[in-house]
């Protein structure tokens, strides 16, 4: 099941697992809007996604919820997980290597936005993709008791 991100016109940010690609997109949490589908910013099940980075950090004042306090106490546990983490893959610390997954077969060379967006625009399906990446992987590393 793939996992979305959401921007809604109030500044709400959120994520919600959808059943299908094409599932319609929910309604703001925070002030029951319609909101919009952030580009690129899919995540597989299966694959661990790395916390969100500044730049996904609210900004603004709505973007906090009002300045709710387990909103804010979230992102701040958030932006600390994605610190500790860019201190071990570098390729988080530049967006343009963005990690998309960084646990279990993927815990010594992560497999980067990029190398998926590549694979998914040979297949044209990022699930394809994501999978034959993951093979691939097999192919050149031998296999560390899967
Ligand atoms: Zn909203």
């Amino acid at each position: 099941m793939p996992l979305f991100d959401y921007r809604c016109g109030c500044g709400m940010r959120f994520e919600r697992l959808q059943s299908s690609w094409h599932a319609p997109d929910p309604l703001c949490p925070a002030c029951g809007a319609g909101v919009r589908r952030l580009p690129g910013s899919v995540a597989l099940t299966g694959a661990a996604r790395p916390p969100a980075g500044p730049d996904g950090a609210p900004t603004s004042w709505e973007g906090t919820g009002r300045g709710n306090r387990e909103y804010v106490a979230e992102w701040r546990r958030t932006l600390e997980r994605r610190q500790r983490l860019a201190e071990s893959y570098p390729e988080l610390s530049t967006k343009r290597d963005a990690v998309a997954a960084h646990e279990g077969r993927f815990e010594r060379a992560p497999l980067t936005y990029r190398e998926l967006a590549d694979r998914a625009s040979a297949s044209g399906d990022a699930t394809q993709a994501a999978a034959e990446a993951a093979r691939d992987r097999r192919k050149e590393t031998p296999p560390a008791g899967e």
